[in-house]
């Protein structure tokens, strides 16, 4: 039996369930349809075949969902940080023991290839396992005594968190978002991306198996418009963690207004990567094409606008085309696929738009350019060159297998294209001169930069990005500055002077 088929097997083995119940959602401990009754149709991206029905949720669920996580709040905030960092600790095995189940349902409701997907199911169990060491530490805060008073600060849980997330890799996203939450004695309400959701309620069991007190944690499944919108208005939630695109994060924000919803946005990207020709060009081309084409360019921080000096550009080009062009496009669930299908049919006409979009803009299609076969949302990889930083395709963020690439003379130019972007996310700058590359990233508008790398990931360092791609940043101790409230306590040391009134 090849790999694909094994996989495939496997795969029909993990979703038969879902195919029988949908999927359901998760509040208080119980496995609910939506109260309406209604449910949607999963489709995979892969062959367009259905998957499994879905809870359609509405306020009312939403509303239920938001007290069971008032209610298991005092419980969850009060217990002791060793006993929340072991749950932790055991969701982190849960993961790992069904690490294979997630890889594969994430594959084939997503379309990303199982080449990242295995990864990713262990990359959000050392989420779990981060967090987890970090409980015991959420609380702390400095002494900062004056003359008359010792000032204490402290930090407390901020109340129960909704969380949302997006379709592109759900798993690890979900993860990332939660895990810190809980971690901080935070209750969560889970709003996962409609076209994906399978994965989120595989961790939710995993989170209830490993002992997790009901309503702790909760899923509620549904449309934004709807139960997406529900979550930010709710009285009882007091905190929006959000991970998708930067319109809907305005649009979260005005629904948040009436309750003063604190919120932490993290949202799209139009990366530059910038490539000088004292750079490493081998280096630089293998980063280049691996933060655009892995995870189907469905990538928050991929690098999608490739900024190439004049003097090297022709060869760097070339042998770029050549590599685009020899990308594997294929299943996601055979481990050699490079490159899987879009989310849906939506984003996948949103990405084609652009293949026009180009050639009336003046750029040209060195590489792709259209669909790859006839069933699922496969696109070709796609190389843009030629183009020039006003056109759509360098401003709008695709998010596909889609690179532009723009050349350019100096670095004072690379500096004004790559800023010139709503955009301020991530940007990977290539070069060997170090002075250069600490005047590049001090005036480089973006929230994260790697210097002669791909993005590569620590845990401890702040996530997250700047102008529209962002507020507040993720990761470390910066996300428990989100989840939770700092306290200041002044104790009188003596007896100071109080003004006296009325005397
Ligand atoms: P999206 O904004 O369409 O949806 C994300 C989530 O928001 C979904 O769960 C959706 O149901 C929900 N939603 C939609 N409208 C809502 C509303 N009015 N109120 C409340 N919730 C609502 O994003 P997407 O298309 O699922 O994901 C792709 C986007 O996510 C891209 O722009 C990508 O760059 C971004 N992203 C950013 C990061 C980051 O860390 N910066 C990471 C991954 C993805």
């Amino acid at each position: 039996m090849t790999d694909l088929a094994t996989h495939q097997a496997k795969l029909e083995g993990y979703l038969a369930r879902f195919r029988d119940t949908g999927v359901l959602n998760q509040i208080g401990g119980e496995a609910r349809a939506a109260i309406s009754g209604e449910s949607f149709d999963n489709h995979s991206p892969v062959d367009e075949g259905f998957i499994c029905r879905v809870a359609r949720s509405g306020a009312k669920d939403v509303d239920d969902a938001a007290k069971a996580a008032r209610a298991a709040f005092p419980a969850w905030r009060d217990m002791q940080a060793t006993d929340r960092k072991a749950i932790l600790h055991r969701i982190a095995d849960g993961i790992v023991a069904r690490a294979e189940e997630i890889a594969l349902c994430e594959c084939w409701d997503t379309g990303q290839a199982y080449r990242f997907m295995s990864k990713a199911a262990l990359r959000g169990a050392e989420n779990f396992r981060f967090f987890a060491d970090r409980a015991l530490s959420a609380r702390d805060g400095q002494a900062l005594p004056s003359s008359t008073l010792i000032n204490i600060t402290t930090r407390v849980p901020i109340g129960p968190v909704g969380v949302i997330t997006p379709w592109n890799t759900p798993f690890m996203l979900s993860t990332w978002k939660i895990a810190p939450a809980l971690a901080a004695g935070c209750t969560v309400v889970h709003k996962p991306a409609e076209f994906s959701p399978i994965t989120a309620r595989i961790l939710m069991e995993i989170a209830e198996e490993a002992g997790l007190p009901p309503g702790v944690w909760n899923l509620v499944n549904g449309f934004g418009e709807d139960a997406g919108k529900a979550l930010t208005e709710h009285p009882d939630i007091k905190a929006i963690a959000f991970v998708g695109e930067s319109k809907t994060g305005s649009m979260i924000m005005k629904q948040g207004a009436d309750t003063l919803k604190r919120v932490h946005f993290e949202l799209g990207g139009k990366n530059p990567v910038v490539v000088f020709e004292d750079a490493d060009l081998d280096r630089a081309l293998d980063a280049a094409i691996f933060m655009i084409y892995s995870l189907n360019g469905e990538r928050c921080t991929s690098s999608s606008r490739l900024l190439i000096q004049d003097s090297v550009a022709d060869d760097f080009l070339e042998k770029l085309t050549a590599r685009v062009k020899n990308l594997k496009v294929g299943n996601p669930l055979d481990p050699a696929t490079e490159i899987g299908p879009l989310i849906h049919k939506t984003h996948f006409d949103k990405v084609c738009s652009y293949f026009g979009k180009a050639v009336e803009g003046g750029a040209t299609v060195a590489a792709g350019g259209a669909r790859d076969g006839d069933k699922g949302w496969f696109v070709k990889p796609t190389l843009f060159t030629g183009a020039t930083n006003d056109m759509a395709i360098a401003q709008e963020e695709i998010f596909g297998p889609v690179l532009t690439a723009i050349r350019f003379a100096d670095e004072d130019e690379a500096l004004n294209i790559a800023n010139d972007i709503p955009y301020g996310l991530t940007g990977y700058v290539w070069t060997n001169d170090l002075t250069r590359a600490l005047r590049f990233t001090e005036k480089l508008e973006a929230g994260m930069i790697w210097v002669n790398s791909e993005n590569v990931r620590h845990l401890p360092t702040p996530f997250g990005g700047v102008k529209a791609s962002g507020i507040g940043r993720d990761g470390g101790d910066w996300s428990f500055e989100f989840y939770m409230e700092q306290k200041h306590i002044g104790l009188a040391t003596g007896q100071h002077h109080i003004p006296r009134l009325g005397a």
